[in-house]
């Protein structure tokens, strides 16, 4: 490795370890931390396996203010690495705009290689309720 490789993976190196700590962090912030307005979430999910073309699992995750507001779902495929349904985003401008309720689907996007790209999917539901607003005392 030449010398400014050397430097360029050592770089690389440290972006890994920040993003790895972000993410670290992110993951443990509490949902009334992030989202003080929310006093309730719930996600109803719907796992598809594509490969036996069957629904593997329902399964409802509810949040509360003190949860953890780690909106990353695993995938249902054992195989697959690196894969799993990220809601964040979703999640975010839900509650970004005060919608009580959404729904969609999402594709796996792990598992590149062995596993094909449409092994499993997921449909979601998300309500949220939100913090009544205190009415200011005139
Ligand atoms: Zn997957």
């Amino acid at each position: 490795m030449g010398k400014m490789a050397k430097k360029q993976y050592h770089v690389q190196q440290k972006q890994a370890e920040r993003l790895a700590l972000a993410e670290k962090k992110q993951a443990i912030a509490l949902v009334e931390k992030r989202f003080p307005q929310v006093s309730g979430l719930s996600i109803r999910l719907t796992y598809y396996n594509e490969i036996t073309d069957s629904v593997f699992m329902v399964r409802t995750v509810n949040y509360f203010p003190s949860s953890r507001a780690d909106f990353h779902m695993h995938c249902i495929i054992k195989e697959c690495s690196n894969g799993g349904f990220d809601l964040t985003r979703k999640i975010r401008e839900v509650i970004k705009v005060h919608k009580k309720s959404d729904s969609g689907d999402m594709r796996c996007k792990g598992g590149k290689g062995t596993l094909s790209s449409d092994h499993a999917s997921m449909s979601y539901e998300i309500s949220v309720q939100y913090h009544k607003k205190r009415k200011k005392k005139t």
